[in-house]
């Protein structure tokens, strides 16, 4: 969170696993989300002391306000590149400090080839899907109940989740990231 940076040392003595951000606005009051050169300082310091930064991974720019109350709205106004920008802003940053980064709730199929390349180049990045993203398709959502941010894509880009998932995200999977980067 925006000012704590000098009491996540003490929490993570005390046992605390993560330290998760938003890179936009929460959604709750009371959890505010970091700008860049905050984000920048606290994964330095968590870095100091090999904490885990845990990442909820939407960027506010890539992100508009739905342009009706369909669900085909709002899943059009968190497009996969809210995600992909995230991602890879934090991975420049991950690679700057050396913080490990766990990105929670990964949804858009489009981060995947980022994390490969950013596994394949050794940088001390996890991520996760959720049950929901893998088990669920906008296709089939009705109503505003299946509402949750980064929002249920389309089929296709749940089967390419799984297709991941089944490979560990590997560079094998996303041949596209192999050459991209000599070794
Ligand atoms: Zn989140």
């Amino acid at each position: 969170m925006p000012g704590n940076v000098g009491e996540l040392r003490a929490l993570h003595e005390a046992g605390v696993v993560g330290f998760k951000c938003f890179l936009l606005p929460s959604g709750v009051d009371e959890f505010g989300c970091l700008d860049p050169a905050q984000l920048r300082t606290s994964m330095a310091r968590i870095a100091s002391f090999d904490g885990l930064l845990i990442a909820h991974a939407e960027d506010a720019a890539s992100i508009t306000e739905p342009a009706g109350p369909a669900y085909p709205d709002f899943l059009a106004s968190r497009p996969p590149a809210a995600e992909s920008h995230a991602v890879q802003g934090l991975l420049t940053e991950t690679q700057r400090s050396g913080c490990r980064t766990h990105i929670v709730h990964v949804s858009a199929a489009t981060v995947l080839p980022l994390l490969a390349d950013a596994r394949a180049r050794g940088l001390p990045v996890t991520a996760e899907t959720c049950p929901h993203y893998l088990t669920l398709s906008a296709e089939d959502v009705q109503g505003t109940e299946f509402k949750c941010c980064p929002p249920i894509r389309e089929a296709a880009n749940r089967d390419t989740l799984w297709a991941a998932l089944r490979d560990g995200c590997s560079t094998a999977w996303c041949p596209t990231t192999r050459p991209a980067r000599p070794r």
